[in-house]
């Protein structure tokens, strides 16, 4: 099948009102078992990588990973790169042929943020690529030094300045979910998103979903949230099937991994209301 862009799926997944799943890979057992999934399910979907993820799968080959594994696929799967801060790497993915790359300006000030993302935009669109724009901030990245950011709701008046001063093409929100482990029940801000939704005209994005309830889910999807992103759910799942098998080999770890690697991506799929859409 011929390579989708994010922009096509979430057109779709707007009009038809379920979530796009976007889940990041460092390896092929992870691409492998997002696509099989995606196939199982009928489901389209969004696979990638992100900058700090390249430390373990460099980004000249697991691009071109990412975009073979898409073309290659039974049902429509974009390839995106995920938060990025190096102008440098959203150019590679820029050649590599992505659909779409996250400029993540959410540390900077609201006008540096609007400068960069403003900048990124008039360089990707020409190409045809879309850009995923991150506003008030969705904390629990890693800051260095062990500091993890915190989170900044996003207000829905400024979102609509950011939109029109960046041409974001989606808007990646910040309504209380965290990156990364919960440690303690997130508390979503319902009203703040349906804020955003009847200011900004463009596919909302959730950051931090791991962890969510699927009535959370389901909320933030009827809400106007049109891609999720999934990261540590996956690893969990992976990490927790091979935790115990401490006498296979290493292969058979692998395939340990891949399977509940799959469940979870699966049981994903089915929450945000993707299966049998394709
Ligand atoms: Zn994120």
């Amino acid at each position: 099948m011929s390579l989708y862009t994010m922009k096509e799926i979430l057109a779709d997944a707007r009009k038809r009102n379920y979530g796009a799943g976007f889940f990041n890979a460092v390896n092929i057992e992870m691409i492998r078992a997002y696509i099989r999934a995606a196939e199982d399910c009928r489901s389209p979907i969004i696979i990638g990588t992100a900058e700090a993820l390249l430390k373990y799968g460099d980004f000249d080959w697991i691009g071109p990973v990412l975009l073979q594994a898409a073309r290659l696929a039974k049902v429509p799967v974009a390839v995106h790169l995920d938060h990025t801060y190096r102008f440098d790497t959203i150019m590679r993915a820029l050649r590599a042929g992505f659909g779409s790359v996250m400029y993540d300006g959410s540390v900077l000030s609201y006008e540096e943020n609007v400068r960069r993302s403003a900048e990124i935009a008039g360089i990707a669109h020409p190409m045809g690529v879309g850009l995923e724009c991150e506003l008030g901030k969705v904390g629990g990245l890693d800051e260095g030094e062990g500091v993890r950011g915190e989170n900044i709701y996003t207000d829905p008046g400024q979102a609509l300045d950011f939109v029109e001063k960046t041409g974001a093409d989606f808007l990646a929100v910040s309504i209380g979910t965290v990156h990364g482990v919960y440690r303690e029940t997130p508390k979503l801000d319902l009203n703040r998103l349906a804020g955003i939704r009847a200011k900004v005209n463009k596919p909302l994005v959730l950051h931090g979903g791991s962890g969510l309830s699927d009535d959370d889910f389901k909320n933030c999807i009827k809400g106007g949230i049109c891609k999720v992103n999934i990261y540590t759910d996956i690893i969990t799942a992976a990490a927790n099937a091979v935790r115990k098998e401490r006498d296979l080999a290493y292969v058979d770890i692998n395939e340990k991994a891949e399977a509940a690697m799959y469940e979870a991506a699966v049981d994903k799929l089915k929450i945000f209301g993707s299966d049998n859409t394709y």
